[in-house]
């Protein structure tokens, strides 16, 4: 059989669907079932292998995978031998330390003494080194923000993504440990051939996170406002230029990012701008 690279893909939860409709985006067609363990795309020279998300940092590490998606903050935690290659931009959340509400928190000192439960014992270890505290982990797999409504501990450190968890156990969050988002990790010795297939995978990753970032615009404008339109929105290169069938008229076409968009209306509007399309793009190679 030929080479495929191997990635390791959360089998169900929060990371799963992000890393499935990024292959997907990349071009990468495979079968997806609930009930499967692996998956080898039809089209390119790949297979998925789905697991738990704690498990991935170690298959990588043991080259069962050869690259995986997980979150940074089970990265961090499991401590293995991955290298970071490239954040993919989805799965944002925050490891933080919670205490029951209205508690009268006066800082890192508050924690000395007390028993904090987590599924993230060695990265709350680290947290609590560094700030001379000492306190007890009490390490607990899932359900983590009942804890102190039990008795089990007098603070939780949990990840957080809006707070409405925390808010319906009563908790309020007091420190930020720290940021996190789906990441992907390779093991330290790459495997026989795989080096080109990660190469092509990761042109692909970065041409779907260009085309996520920036938007196709067309607008319609008086021949005399090109060259400030063109200003604002320059484009890749510079902006297309047809003219309409109405004389003294273009329909200019660029691309815009995301973020500048909003921004940047009110200025093609002021520039003589009318008739503005924005459209998604599904692919862009510089
Ligand atoms: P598994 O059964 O595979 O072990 P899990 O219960 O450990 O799953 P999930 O809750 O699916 O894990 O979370 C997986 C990862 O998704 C986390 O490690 C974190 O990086 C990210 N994550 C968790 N909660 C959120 C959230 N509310 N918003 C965004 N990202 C999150
Ligand atoms: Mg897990």
């Amino acid at each position: 059989m030929s080479t495929r690279l191997r990635i390791a893909v959360q089998k169900s939860g929060r990371l799963r669907d992000g890393s499935l409709r990024l292959l997907e985006d990349a071009g990468i067609a495979f079968r997806s079932g609930k009930d499967q363990l692996k998956s080898p795309s039809s089209n390119f020279p790949l297979e998925v292998i789905f697991l738990r998300d704690d498990d991935i940092p170690q298959y990588v590490e043991d080259g069962v995978a050869d690259v995986g998606i997980v979150g940074e903050n089970t990265v961090l935690e499991k401590k293995r031998k991955n290298n970071p290659i490239k954040k993919l931009g989805f799965a944002h959340c925050r490891l933080s330390i919670a205490v029951p509400r209205g508690t009268n928190y006066s800082g890192t000192g508050w924690l000395e003494g007390k028993n904090i439960a987590t599924s993230y014992p060695a990265i709350v270890r680290q947290f609590l080194e560094r700030r001379n505290v000492n306190a007890g982990i009490h390490e607990i797999s899932g359900s983590v923000e009942i804890a102190p409504g039990i008795g089990l501990a007098d603070a939780i450190a949990d990840i957080v993504s809006t707070g409405s968890t925390l808010q319906s156990n009563g908790l309020q969050e007091v420190e930020h440990i720290m940021d996190s988002e789906a990441i992907l990790i390779a093991g330290p010795q790459p495997s026989n051939g795989t080096k080109d297939i990660l190469d092509q995978l990761l042109f692909r990753i970065d041409a779907v996170h260009s085309a996520r970032n920036n938007k196709y615009i067309l607008l319609n404008c008086p021949d005399e406002a090109i060259p400030r339109i063109t200003n604002i929105i320059p484009g890749m290169k510079s902006p297309t230029i047809m003219p309409l069938a109405r004389p003294g008229w273009s329909s200019l076409h660029s691309v815009v990012n995301e973020n500048d968009f909003w921004n940047q209306i009110g200025q093609l509007k002021a520039a003589g701008a009318e008739g503005i399309l924005v459209i998604p793009i599904e692919k862009m190679i510089a």
